[in-house]
């Protein structure tokens, strides 16, 4: 089932409305509910939780986190317990994202925005004994980035001059910046308002070496913040479905793309350019938009 990612070719050299190909990974195709980069940044943690011979995991998340939903998922796929401690007071109707994680098998623990925010001391009343194998929130860390640059040697990436990807936390892309080919640019496009500290966090991911290769941020589309939108954003989403049969989620990949097709339109690329546009998946978040605002 999570084997093979396939590719989507979206845009063919010569007609291109963006002057240059472009293909999709769809990593959102290996599940319906568990978001495809997801899976990927958790198989490292998985291992390490195995090996230190662990029952339950344990992480934190929001109310509409698919980093939430896929640690449970991964969780009864490994016969492991798993708790989700949740931001915020819980809400008299569990978002679909939270009833996917329950119908998992996940244990929700919600805690207040103030206490969310420290999570060390949460840790410790939830597990004195630390007898959980703790995930850092949204998979961060450098299990997580080698997951995902240990899913490039799955397809052939030889074939792609730039890579590009929605950025939470960072971790996809330092992945795929570890794993890039000397010929190869990294692009991020921030979701979230952390401008002053992703650059850095991703950074933390890299070795010196990693460091010299050619990755940039485009920081101009968060359409407000993290699950915030615009009615452009929708507008762009409809049409994208319309005229490429490409599904995007609110919350990641269609600021991403929208990037990308900035990014494009004004960047005057070598013509023997090839752009792999990576699908981190995420779909499952459109179901918290109301009904008939997104045409798929
Ligand atoms: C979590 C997520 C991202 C961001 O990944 P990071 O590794 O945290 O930067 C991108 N797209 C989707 C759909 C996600 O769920």
């Amino acid at each position: 089932m999570f084997s093979v990612i396939p590719i989507q070719p979206l845009f063919r050299q010569g007609d291109s409305p963006l002057g240059r190909p472009v293909d999709v990974l769809r990593m959102d195709k290996i599940h319906t509910v568990v978001s495809g980069n997801k899976w990927f940044k958790l198989s490292g943690y998985l291992q390490q939780a195995q090996q230190a011979g662990k029952k339950t995991l344990a992480t934190f998340g929001g109310a509409y986190s698919n980093h939430i939903v896929a640690t449970a998922y991964a969780a009864q796929m490994y016969k492991l317990k798993s708790v989700g401690i949740i931001r915020g007071e819980k809400p008299a109707l569990l978002s679909h994202t939270l009833q996917n994680a329950l119908a998992y098998g996940m244990e929700l623990l919600f805690v207040s925005r103030t206490d969310y925010k420290d999570k060390a001391s949460l840790q410790i009343n939830i597990d004195p004994q630390n007898a959980y194998y703790w995930i850092p929130e949204g998979g961060y860390g450098k299990l997580g980035a080698d997951g995902i640059r240990d899913m490039l040697k799955g397809i052939p990436v030889w074939d792609y001059t730039h890579l590009v990807t929605a950025v939470g936390t960072g971790t996809t892309m330092a992945g795929l910046i570890q794993g890039a080919l000397p010929y190869q640019k990294i692009i991020g496009i921030p979701v979230l308002n952390n401008q002053d500290s992703i650059m850095q966090e991703i950074k933390v991911l890299l070795n010196d070496q990693q460091m010299e290769k050619d990755f940039q941020l485009l920081p101009d589309y968060t359409f407000g913040g993290y699950a915030k939108k615009t009615a452009d954003l929708i507008t762009f989403m409809n049409q994208t479905y319309q005229s490429v049969k490409l599904p995007l989620d609110f919350v990641y990949t269609a600021k991403a793309f929208y990037g990308l097709n900035d990014y494009l339109q004004i960047t005057d690329l070598p013509t023997d350019s090839k752009v792999l546009f990576l699908h981190t998946g995420g779909l499952q978040g459109n179901q918290s938009l109301p009904a008939g605002t997104l045409c798929y």
